[in-house]
C-alpha cells in the first residue's frame, strides 16, 4: 500500500518543520488559513503516538492558532483527526469565520458558519496568493511566542 503522505514532497506547502511533525498549508483555502499538521513517520492510529509526539503536536497547534488569531482573527477553530481517506496521522486545523474576510484581494466567506465544516466547495486560490499566504504565515510563525 502506498501512503500519499509518505511519498509527498511538502516543500510547497510547508510552514514549519518540527522534530516529529510538519505544519503545512492546506490545498483548499475555503477556510482561510486552514492547515494540516502531519506526522513525519508513518502511523495510522493516533492513540499510538508517543508522549513527545503528542506534546509537540499540542505546542504546534497552540502556536498556529496564535498565528491565525493575529492574522485573520477567526471566530472559532475546528480540529479534525479523521483518517477516512489518508491513513497517516494528521490534524486538520480549520479556522471558522462568522463574517467575510479578504486576503490579497480575494474574498473568503464561510457559508457553513454555525454548522459542520464539511461539505465545502473546491476553493483553490491562485498559486501566487497561496505562496504569499504561506510566506506571511511563516513570518508570523517566527514572531509569536
Ligand atoms: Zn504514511
Amino acid at each position: 500500500m502506498i501512503c500519499p503522505f509518505c511519498k509527498q514532497d511538502f516543500s510547497r506547502e510547508l510552514i514549519h518543520e518540527g522534530d516529529y511533525w510538519r505544519v503545512t498549508l492546506h490545498e483548499n483555502q475555503y477556510y482561510l488559513g486552514r492547515c494540516m499538521i502531519i506526522l513525519k513517520r508513518h502511523l495510522e492510529d493516533p492513540i499510538q503516538l508517543s508522549r513527545v509526539e503528542v506534546e509537540e503536536l499540542i505546542n504546534l497547534t497552540i502556536k498556529y492558532v496564535k498565528v491565525l488569531r493575529e492574522m485573520f482573527n477567526p471566530n472559532l477553530f475546528n480540529y479534525a483527526m479523521l483518517g477516512n481517506i489518508v491513513r497517516h496521522v494528521h490534524l486538520h486545523i480549520i479556522p471558522r469565520y462568522s463574517s467575510e474576510r479578504t486576503y490579497n484581494g480575494l474574498k473568503f466567506i464561510d457559508e457553513n458558519w454555525g454548522k459542520h465544516y464539511y461539505p465545502y466547495p473546491e476553493f483553490k486560490i491562485p498559486e501566487e496568493s497561496f505562496r504569499k499566504l504561506r510566506d506571511e504565515i511563516k513570518i508570523y510563525w517566527n514572531r509569536v511566542e
